[in-house]
């Protein structure tokens, strides 16, 4: 335990997390030299790699917008990432300030980061729990007290599934978890794919050394992990072309994260 009461976390610096390559990669300040150097190698085998993750925090922010929109006021985000500013919360609540957000990573350090800034009593709350494992995520009393899964949620798995092998069976989590959502509920997806670019084994293989590999999937995989869901217009797209609120930036057409929004109705 910590002073203040809370648990010590242990900070593995000797293997690069993904959290924290995503943070170096947006900007961010929350990485270790592990990490900087994993997403150099990142960047080396896939240039495009800068502008993907920005442009997969903008679509984000607008699947965000478009399930608030929708009248939903529940959001369950797995796969939170180190706080980014603006956060889920921060883009809902402009929109809507009743919105209620439970935060879920599996990454300790990301808890901690979260819970100084995305805590907040009644409204947000931030739980460390393994997305393999969904029915712990359902289960879980935190988010039990942050989420009532008898009126519409956003579900949100946002650069998280291709963390996740296949032998753990992604399509099973999503609909273990999709099965927990009442009509009216949404899924919102963002997935890295191989789809437009030669070949991106490298970029695949700087995750072999980190805390979770790196699982490209061609568009049909990704389209299965919505079953049961309806996609919204357009359906599965690039993550700029989803809805864009302005023209999309030169390259976006190599940018290898497809995006979507789906209903379960
Ligand atoms: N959703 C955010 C952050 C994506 S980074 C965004 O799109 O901007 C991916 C996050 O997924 C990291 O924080 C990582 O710790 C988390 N993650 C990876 N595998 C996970 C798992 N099995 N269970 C829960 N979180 C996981």
């Amino acid at each position: 335990m910590t002073q203040d009461g809370g648990q010590a976390v242990h900070i593995d610096t000797s293997k690069p997390h993904p959290a924290r390559i995503y943070d170096y990669l947006l900007g961010g300040k929350d990485y270790y030299e592990v990490d900087q150097q994993a997403g150099d190698q990142l960047a080396a085998a896939a240039p495009e790699v800068w502008i993907s993750v920005r442009a997969n925090r903008a679509f984000l922010h607008r699947a965000v917008r478009y399930v608030i929109d929708s009248g939903v006021r529940q959001i369950l985000d797995i796969g939170t990432g180190l706080p980014t500013s603006p956060n889920v919360h921060e883009v809902a609540q402009e929109l809507a300030p009743d919105v209620r957000v439970a935060y879920v990573d599996n990454d300790p350090i990301v808890k901690a980061h979260a819970d100084a800034l995305l805590s907040r009593v009644g409204t947000t709350s931030v739980v460390l729990a393994d997305l393999r494992d969904p029915q712990s995520i359902i289960d879980h009393p935190e988010v039990r007290g942050i989420i009532d899964f008898g009126r519409p949620v956003a579900l949100f798995l946002v650069a998280i599934l291709h963390f996740i092998r296949d032998a753990d069976e992604p399509e099973r989590i999503v609909a273990t978890l999709r099965d927990a959502l009442p009509a009216g509920s949404f899924l919102v997806l963002s997935h890295a794919t191989g789809d437009f670019a030669d070949d991106r084994s490298e970029a695949e293989a700087v995750y072999n050394g980190a805390t979770a590999t790196m699982n490209l999937r061609s568009r049909d995989r990704v389209e299965r992990l919505f079953d049961g869901f309806d996609l919204v217009e357009p359906g599965l797209a690039q993550v700029p072309f989803w809805r864009p609120d302005s023209t999309p930036a030169p390259g976006s057409a190599e940018i290898g994260f497809y995006g979507g929004v789906a209903r379960k109705n």
